[in-house]
């Protein structure tokens, strides 16, 4: 496996499209320069500057697929051609009422309905909080139980789950539960972990995500997978190393109570490395879809199927990367018969500005990763000049 050819990795791009990607990634890889930039962006949206047209210009066709689902299904339909699946995520946040719930819940009910009509993936995504107020999930993974006063808030966040798994179920389709902070997790997993129990019978259609940065999240699973035991239901998991690392440790600080998060980013791959090789080595009780960037831990996924003899093309297991990052990864694993499935944001350019801003941030923190997107840029960018020249 070569995760270092660039002619595959980009094959799907224009020449003017690499260039876009090339000067972005190089504003990103300045550190200093793109907090800056994160700063005034802030502080013009904040005085209300006009900005979705920078935006639109700039940062957004590089992680986003388009603003409705017209648009993004041109994308999604492109890279099926190149034996690559999407996962579309209609990407607003922020959800604070009862009429942002429904307008979310329709709306995840609306890509489940698109994205199998144009068969573009078998997969759909949602984040929980985008059905419920935060609070409640906050209150309940608190006390562990439900008050007899929020009853009939929780129980329309439950019938909400019920009715996309009852609708996921109808259409053949799979279900991504997305996992958010650590202080409101317990009555999401407790919530979507039951629901396996019913609907994961036939086939595996909801997948829970674990945060590999817990430092418990290994022995939850083998809790989790214990629970299981005998029930002949297969547990799908969405494996990701975890998205809120500095808010996680913000809080415990401030609360005074240890952070939940590993020490350092060793104990974190360790803790990724290990949930593999523990799903792996119980692959007949597991699904698995695996949500990371980093090279090391995908090689290592593969070389755990290889050592499991399973065919490269197994439904068991999907790879998945965000849209916009690491094609180098997916488009490899795709050329091999691998399912990959890109993560594909999309929505309204004002909706999404707090996606992007993450992106902006995980691109200047994390900058072996960015140094590495512009390095097989820069590569890639070279090649296709000299086969011009020749
Ligand atoms: C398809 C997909 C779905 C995702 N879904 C979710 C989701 O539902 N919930 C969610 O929280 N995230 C989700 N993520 C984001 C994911 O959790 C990571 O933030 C992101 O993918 C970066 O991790 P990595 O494995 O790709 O790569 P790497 O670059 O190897 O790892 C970076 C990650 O390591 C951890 N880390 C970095 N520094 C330290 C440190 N000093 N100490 C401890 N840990 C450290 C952090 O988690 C950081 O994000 C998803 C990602 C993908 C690709």
């Amino acid at each position: 496996m070569n995760f270092k050819d660039t002619k595959i990795a980009f094959s799907y791009k224009s020449n003017l499209e690499i260039k876009k990607s090339f000067y972005l990634f190089r504003l990103l890889s300045m550190g200093s320069l793109s907090k800056i930039g994160r700063k005034v962006l802030r502080l013009m949206i904040y005085l209300n500057f006009p900005v979705n047209y920078l935006i639109k210009k700039t940062i957004y066709p590089q992680f986003c697929a388009g603003t409705d689902f017209t648009e993004t299904k041109k994308t999604a339909i492109k890279l099926n051609t190149y034996n690559l699946s999407s996962v579309l995520d209609y990407s607003t946040e922020a959800h604070s009422n009862e009429e942002e719930f429904e307008q979310s819940f329709e709306q995840c009910l609306k890509v489940m309905e698109e994205s199998k009509t144009l068969a573009i993936s078998d997969f759909i995504v949602f984040k929980p909080t985008s059905m419920g107020s935060i609070k409640l999930f906050e209150k309940i993974s608190r006390n562990g139980y439900v008050s007899s006063e929020d009853t009939d808030e929780w129980n329309k966040i439950k019938e909400r789950f019920k009715l996309i798994f009852d609708a996921a179920k109808a259409k053949q389709m799979k279900v991504l539960v997305d996992a958010e902070e650590s202080w409101i997790q317990k009555a999401i997993d407790d919530l979507v972990f039951e629901s396996m129990l019913i609907y994961n019978r036939d086939y595996t259609l909801i997948y829970n995500t674990i945060q590999a940065y817990r430092s418990d999240r290994l022995d939850y699973l083998k809790q989790i997978h214990q629970k299981f035991n005998g029930s002949r239901v297969k547990i799908g998991v969405k494996l990701v190393r975890g998205a809120y690392m500095q808010k996680e440790n913000k809080r415990a600080r401030e609360l005074n109570y240890k952070s939940p998060i590993c020490k350092n980013k060793f104990l974190t791959d360790e803790s990724f490395n290990n949930s593999l090789k523990y799903i792996f080595k119980n692959i007949n009780d597991f699904c698995l879809f695996i949500g990371s960037h980093n090279e090391k831990s995908n090689l290592l996924a593969v070389k755990l199927m290889q050592r499991e003899k399973m065919e490269n093309s197994t439904d068991k297991v999907w790879f998945s990367q965000l849209y916009g990052m690491s094609d180098n990864i997916s488009f490899s694993l795709a050329k091999k018969g691998y399912n990959v499935a890109k993560l594909i944001p999309f929505g309204p350019v004002k909706e999404v500005i707090p996606y992007l801003m993450r992106r902006i941030e995980e691109n200047t923190s994390i900058s072996e990763q960015t140094n590495r997107e512009l390095s097989l840029i820069r590569k890639e960018i070279i090649r296709r000049k000299k086969v011009n020249l020749n």
